[in-house]
């Protein structure tokens, strides 16, 4: 396309999921033109439904609050784990850390085009079904080639690109930014269900974590949602998959099955959507920014799903992204890697740390301890949360140290 037919726009987005929807609109709000150009029609499939608490900062930073309130999603207050009889709740009004006492368990099909369309009403121009399948960011600005449904194409010069394209990871393939994750491989299988879960102790407005009793890294997630209907998953390493049945359905259920506390609770679940897999979803990249671009959510770092860590990283990255983009498109210096990339990948680490302790069991040690105090509990409930960047909390600024240490006083007093 001869370079007089290009169009220019100020600020391209790539993808409407919760990074891109947060941070057009964040940028749309102060005044910048602001293009999305999105893939999929919406609403689309996607994984990621149980939401912390810190989310709600964002949505209410962009203006999207009051609708999310209003569109009859799950309540949640909390997240519970079991392990056989072990149980151990943490409700999100108990948390160190000032932060929203509840949020959300939602259907994502239905939350991102939700999303999707505040940022529309707030004059955001999103484009669906328009793929990014090229990009040159060797000249002064950006170009993306952009391909519609029916296959023509056409190319778009930004001010600034902001990749928010998830599991596309458009950029980190394009530029050659893919890094790999600390992470070993995992695979998750799941579906939404009619759960008819009758048990009167179960919290519906609690995910359920539950871990396999003979594989401790093996774990589910049951994330009720309104009108009966319920999202549950099994996460495993590839190995723990040899000996399964191969049809995805029933190697859920035989997983299940393995799992008294959790076969009980879904006693009475209809069965009623085809399972889906996802795996090798932990992903990290070289950088999270670069001359007229930058990476937000999972277009960047995906670490795991065990703490639900997802859309509030999505939805930070965003936050942070806007503001410094803001400043540069209003004249000022900014420093991309310390006002943007130092300060997210901060709260990244908190969560890169509760990870590594979750799989190798320490984490799962203090979340079942039974005398842990209300303070340790509070302290450890805002990073279930999402206050993650909150360096008061002393288990955000050193949190690998502080789990090390609880959980060897949680095992010397244990035994
Ligand atoms: P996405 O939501 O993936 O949005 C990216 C968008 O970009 C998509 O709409 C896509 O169509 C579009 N796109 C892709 N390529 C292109 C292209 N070439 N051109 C244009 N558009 C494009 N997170 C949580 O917070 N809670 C959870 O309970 C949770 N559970 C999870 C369970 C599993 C098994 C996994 C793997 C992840 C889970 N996550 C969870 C993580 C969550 O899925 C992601 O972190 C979150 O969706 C990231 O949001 P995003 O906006 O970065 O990307």
């Amino acid at each position: 396309m001869p370079v007089a037919d290009r169009e220019c726009r100020q600020i391209v987005v790539i993808g409407a999921g919760p990074a891109g929807a947060i941070a057009a609109t964040l940028l749309k709000r102060q005044g910048h033109d602001v293009l999305i150009i999105e893939r999929e029609q919406f609403p689309r499939f996607s994984i990621g439904e149980s939401l912390l608490s810190h989310c709600l900062d964002f949505l209410e930073e962009a203006g999207m609050l009051d609708a999310v309130q209003a569109a009859g999603f799950q309540l949640k207050t909390g997240a519970a784990f079991a392990c056989g009889e072990q149980y151990s709740a943490f409700d999100f009004s108990e948390t160190f850390s000032d932060g929203k006492p509840t949020t959300f368990q939602v259907p994502r099909a239905d939350f991102d085009k939700l999303l999707a369309d505040e940022a529309s009403r707030q004059g955001v121009e999103i484009r669906y079904q328009e793929s990014i399948i090229a990009g040159d960011f060797a000249a002064g600005q950006p170009v993306l080639a952009v391909q519609r449904a029916d296959g023509s194409q056409y190319s778009v010069q930004a001010g600034f690109v902001l990749d928010a394209s998830g599991y596309g990871r458009v950029l980190a393939r394009l530029l050659d930014l893919e890094a790999p994750s600390d992470f070993p491989t995992r695979q998750a299988v799941f579906t939404h269900v009619e759960d008819r879960i009758g048990d009167p102790d179960f919290d519906r407005t609690k995910i359920l974590v539950t871990v396999h009793p003979t594989m401790p890294d093996v774990w589910f997630w049951s994330i009720p949602f309104s009108a009966g209907r319920c999202s549950v998953g099994v996460v495993a390493s590839a190995e723990r998959f040899n000996g399964q049945p191969e049809d995805l359905d029933a190697c859920l259920r035989a997983f299940i099955e393995q799992t008294p506390s959790l076969s009980r609770v879904l006693q009475n679940t209809v069965w009623d959507t085809p399972a889906r897999t996802i795996g090798g979803y932990a992903a990290n990249v070289k950088t999270l920014h670069g001359r007229g671009f930058a990476l937000l959510g999972n277009a960047a770092e995906f670490l795991d799903p065990v703490f639900s860590s997802g859309v509030t990283i999505a939805m930070r990255s965003a936050s942070l992204a806007a503001g410094v983009l803001h400043r540069q498109l209003q004249g000022q210096s900014v420093d991309w890697e310390a006002e943007f990339a130092v300060p997210l990948k901060r709260g990244v680490d908190t969560f890169r740390a509760y990870v590594e302790s979750w799989y190798e069991g320490r984490l799962q040690r203090v979340i079942f301890y039974p005398d842990s105090s209300d303070d340790i509990r509070r302290m450890i409930c805002s990073i279930l949360a999402g206050y993650a960047w909150d360096e008061r909390n002393p288990f955000v600024a050193e949190p690998k140290r502080r789990l090390r240490m609880l959980a060897e006083i949680c095992a010397s007093t244990d035994s």
